[in-house]
């Protein structure tokens, strides 16, 4: 059985909780929650001050990341999803016709298709 921390509302103690089954005969009835450093007896799981688990701290923000870094070189950029033929885009998702599944602008396939330019005007001479 995995240890529990809890601090204690009786010892105030960062301990572990201790978990007993609880037996009428045969018959397993209940558990017995117990702080493992005082004893004191918890009526029920909600009643129990599990330990809150400490989230990693947040060591970079975002004034640390480079303010540049969504540019691609051009071999790289024509490459991508965004400008393929395939590539449909509606308000709910970014979908691949070709390999008929969700895609993202930025990912990349060796079935590239460059999308045809809608191009605004000027007629071939
Ligand atoms: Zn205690």
């Amino acid at each position: 059985m995995s240890a529990v921390e809890i601090i204690c509302r009786n010892c105030g103690a960062d301990t572990l909780l201790k978990r007993e089954a609880v037996y009428d005969g045969f018959t397993k009835t209940g558990e017995k929650l117990a702080c493992s450093s005082c004893g004191f007896e918890y009526a029920s799981e909600d009643d129990v001050p599990f330990k809150a688990v400490e989230t990693e701290p947040q060591i970079f923000t975002e004034a640390d990341r480079s303010a540049k870094v969504e540019v691609f070189d051009d071999g790289e950029n024509q490459r991508l999803c965004r400008y393929c033929a395939n590539y449909i885009v509606n308000p709910f998702t970014q979908f691949c016709a070709l390999h008929k599944k969700e895609v993202q602008a930025t990912d990349t396939c060796p079935k590239f298709e460059q999308a045809k330019e809608k191009d605004g005007g000027g007629t071939p001479i």
